[in-house]
């Protein structure tokens, strides 16, 4: 049976134009798979306005928010006005609206009277933008009088309770995929599901993390065995550096899931980076694709490199990054301090961004977000093993604000001539490298420097190295369109 997944992001459904091109391409493709599942995030800037909304309610300023939701209904009313006013989804949805809204102020009304609010309650609030927007959708495929139905997530996607970053518990979300979903498919009714939101077994709501719709359309995929799963967004595919640091990114028709999953975990905010994980375990193909500009084929993300030899294939950078430096003392081994500190920090579920060694001073180098380096030290500290190993390496040096510029590409990390020409260009254009070394695979090569060289850096090794390569100056580029060109 032919599956397809497509899920719609926050900026294909960000105003009324975005909506209707969105619901246009389902219908399009209505008819050409026997089974089909649109899944929705919220509309581009509400999730954020729901943060601030419980963030509000802890605020000196009590009105504060009321204010956000006041804010987050009359932008909705109008979307909901401008696509439906005068037909019978108009008085629904605005129905719809208030009740979720009256929830969402319940809820922060509690927060303030109790002057906290627990991540499940961040949870409850973060997941109304897409209780919400999966109702508007579907009435915009109704109105194009194809059958839909919207499905709230937390009936169909089971999660463990680490909330705000929940992991789905496949079996049991397998069960109800298919005694929820199956009945919708014998009478060609497309289900239009929640993304980002699922729900423990005991039914509290749960968020897979920021950016966590893509997810969302892996997981559905995996348990719907599905041929494709489609990415709309706002850009042509997966590109050698993100349009939006510059004009002359240009489109990768192919990339590997290893590749695009070194970018996403590196900070190319594209695709979440456990929905590559997923779809490479389920050996699904997936397709990153552009809602403004849908005659573009988009870009395949299979098994498949973009060449057989190594090219360097795109690069991205992680901001306002802290490193933090271990030396080992003379006689130590630094491999094994090395493993040991990347066990202590495994154990307690923190990963690093990126590790660098340095042979001259025997030291390595651990990189983590600002807010997420304290509490690496602490698990240093606090480390048996390390301390039964007798502490033999200085206490961490910690250097704050540093760029984190990953390039990926098939096997680059091994590759020496990636590596000097990455080096050269970087140093002609007078960038001090802090640091170099690898991400989580051989796919890529990071480079730390200054915070404030990063932008610098990312569009010199951009035009300087990935657009000097044959191989990615002759891909055919599409006709680039956006959505401001409409
Ligand atoms: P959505 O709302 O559809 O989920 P996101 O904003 O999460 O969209 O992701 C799309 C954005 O990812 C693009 O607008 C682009 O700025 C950014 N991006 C970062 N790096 C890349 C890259 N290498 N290729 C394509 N897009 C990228
Ligand atoms: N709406 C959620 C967010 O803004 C999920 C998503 O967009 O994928 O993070
Ligand atoms: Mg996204």
């Amino acid at each position: 049976m032919k599956t397809l997944v497509m899920k719609f992001g926050g900026t294909s459904t960000s105003n009324v134009e975005a909506l209707n091109r969105a619901a246009d391409i389902v219908v399009a493709q209505h008819g050409a798979w026997d089974r089909m599942v649109v899944v929705v995030s919220a509309m581009e800037g509400v999730t954020d306005m729901l943060i601030d909304c419980a963030e509000g309610s802890l605020s000196k300023d009590k009105a504060r928010y009321q204010v956000i939701i006041d804010q987050l209904r009359d932008n909705l009313n109008a979307v909901v006005w401008a696509i439906f006013a005068g037909d019978h989804f108009y008085e629904k949805l605005n129905a719809l609206i208030d009740t979720r809204l009256q929830e969402l102020t319940n809820i922060c009304q509690r927060i303030q009277l109790q002057g906290k609010s627990s991540p499940r309650d961040m949870d409850e609030i973060a997941a109304m933008g897409e209780r919400i927007n999966v109702h508007v959708f579907s009435a915009l495929l109704g109105k194009r009088r194809v059958r839909s139905q919207a499905i709230e997530a937390t009936n169909l996607i089971v999660t463990d309770d680490c909330y705000q970053a929940a992991s789905p518990i496949q079996t049991a979300t397998d069960a109800r995929v298919d005694a929820v979903l199956s009945p919708l498919f014998a009478d060609a009714i497309i289900p239009v599901v929640t993304g980002f939101i699922g729900a423990t077994p005991n039914g509290t709501t749960t968020t897979l993390g920021r950016g966590g719709s893509d997810y969302t359309a892996a997981i559905l995929g995996v348990s719907l065995k599905a041929d494709q799963v489609w990415i709309w967004t706002d850009v042509d595919g997966i590109m050698t550096v993100d349009p939006n640091l510059s004009s002359r990114a240009r489109l990768i028709p192919e990339i590997s899931y290893n590749e695009v999953y070194q970018l996403a975990y590196s900070g190319a905010r594209v695709l979440h980076p456990k929905t590559i994980l997923l779809a490479r375990e389920g050996d699904i193909p997936l397709w990153v694709k552009n809602t403004f500009n849908s005659e573009c084929n988009g870009t395949r993300i299979s098994h498949c490199s973009l060449s057989d030899r190594s090219t360097i294939s795109a690069v991205t950078g992680f901001f306002d990054i802290n490193l933090i430096t271990f030396r080992t003392i003379p006689g130590g081994d630094v491999n094994k301090i090395k493993a040991l500190l990347r066990a202590a920090l495994k154990n307690r579920g923190t990963t690093t961004l990126a590790v660098f060694q340095a042979k001259h001073d025997r030291s390595v180098s651990f990189a983590f977000s600002a807010n997420n380096s304290n509490h690496a030290i602490q698990i240093i500290r606090e480390d048996g093993a390390l301390r039964s190993h007798g502490w033999n390496f200085s206490q961490p040096q910690v250097i704050e604000k540093v760029a984190l510029i990953t390039l990926v590409g098939r096997e680059i990390y091994l590759t020496p001539q990636a590596l000097s020409l990455a080096t050269s260009t970087l140093s002609k254009a007078g960038i001090d490298i802090k640091r170099i070394g690898n991400g989580t695979s051989p796919d890529s090569l990071v480079f730390a420097v200054a915070n404030k060289d990063g932008e610098y850096a990312i569009n010199k090794i951009h035009d300087e190295v990935i657009l000097n390569d044959p191989l990615i100056s002759t891909i055919p580029q599409p006709v680039l369109k956006h959505l401001s060109t409409i």
